[in-house]
């Protein structure tokens, strides 16, 4: 296993952040970490990263127990913090060098790190002079210097415009390939866009943890019908992913579908075959998104 989690609970004084949280994620995984502000993202990743410790719990990354031995675990550890804390009135380059010196980490790899996340033409910049989305660029750099196994990103996308999101998302993809992803976020698109599995948390607690095409399968659509006359629902059976039949009312029914697929034109065909009319119809598609709000409401 890339990062294991055993029971972890963490609070701050009075304040429970976390309670008895376990999880464990594969080698290459990327795993999106999504929950509202204050879920406890990131006092879950600063404890897999061996910066805070927890009340009570393990956690192994790579094997190596990083309550017992922090400083071995960050070596195979890359970490975007929230809020990305640079060095604004440092050059790209330099301050590239400043952290490559931290880790001993040779010249050459610095040159690969750039390379890599799409900053050749800013090093010779002041990190103040770029972009929110090229100093987003500059912490994942720092953070993948020294090859890690395991990459944990906190908040990568938050405070970018749309483009930054999609050239963001599009590294962590990257990446991915041959790192261990764990990043938190709280739009469930992002998840969607880029990730192997999401884990829903809120207020310190695993809601969901699922693979994502696990999680796609929630996927529903709710079709209302009126229908000219009322009939027996046995004229529905032969509609598949039809999951549920309601009749609302006399000649109404709420037909609710487990795919997104658009089924109206089967209902219009169903509709002609049995000498119905349709009088009204409309769709409502309940998405991820809508999926997301309804557990961590
Ligand atoms: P998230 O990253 O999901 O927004 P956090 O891990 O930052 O959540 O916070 C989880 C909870 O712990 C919140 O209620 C937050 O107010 C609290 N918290 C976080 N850091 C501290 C701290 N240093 N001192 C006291 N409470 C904190
Ligand atoms: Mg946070």
């Amino acid at each position: 296993m890339s990062i294991t989690v055993n029971s972890v609970s963490k609070s701050y004084k009075s304040q429970k952040a976390l309670n008895n949280i376990s999880f464990s994620a594969d080698k290459g995984q990327i795993i999106g970490f999504l929950g509202p502000n204050g879920a406890g993202k990131s006092t879950m990743m600063k404890i897999i990263t061996g910066y805070i410790k927890p009340n009570s719990g393990e956690v192994f990354v790579d094997e190596i127990d990083v309550l017992k031995n922090p400083i071995a675990a960050q070596k195979v550890i890359g970490y975007l913090p929230e809020h990305n804390p640079l060095y604004a009135e440092m050059y790209v380059r330099e301050y590239l060098q400043f952290q490559a010196a931290i880790y001993k980490v040779a010249k050459s790899q610095i040159e690969d790190c750039i390379e890599k996340v799409g900053l050749s033409l800013e090093v010779n910049k002041k990190i103040h002079q770029l972009s929110k989305g090229y100093q987003q660029r500059v912490g994942i750099a720092a953070a993948i210097l020294h090859n890690p196994k395991v990459l944990i990103l906190d908040e990568p996308t938050t405070g970018l415009d749309p483009n930054q999101i999609i050239e963001i998302r599009a590294l962590i993809q990257e990446l991915g390939k041959n790192k261990t992803v764990l990043f938190s976020t709280h739009i469930m698109q992002e998840v969607e866009a880029v990730c192997d599995r999401v884990i829903i948390i809120k207020k310190g607690e695993i809601l969901v943890d699922k693979k994502l095409e696990e999680l796609q399968d929630s996927k529903q659509q709710i079709i209302e019908v009126t229908f000219n006359i009322s009939f027996d629902e046995v004229i529905f059976q032969k509609l598949s992913n039809l999951s549920s039949i309601k009749n609302t009312l006399d000649n109404n029914w709420q037909l609710t579908f487990s795919s997104d697929e658009d089924v109206r034109s089967k209902i219009f065909d169903l509709a002609q075959e049995n000498n119905l009319k349709i009088l009204g119809l409309t769709t409502q598609n309940k998405d991820l998104e809508t999926f997301f709000r309804e557990v961590t409401i």
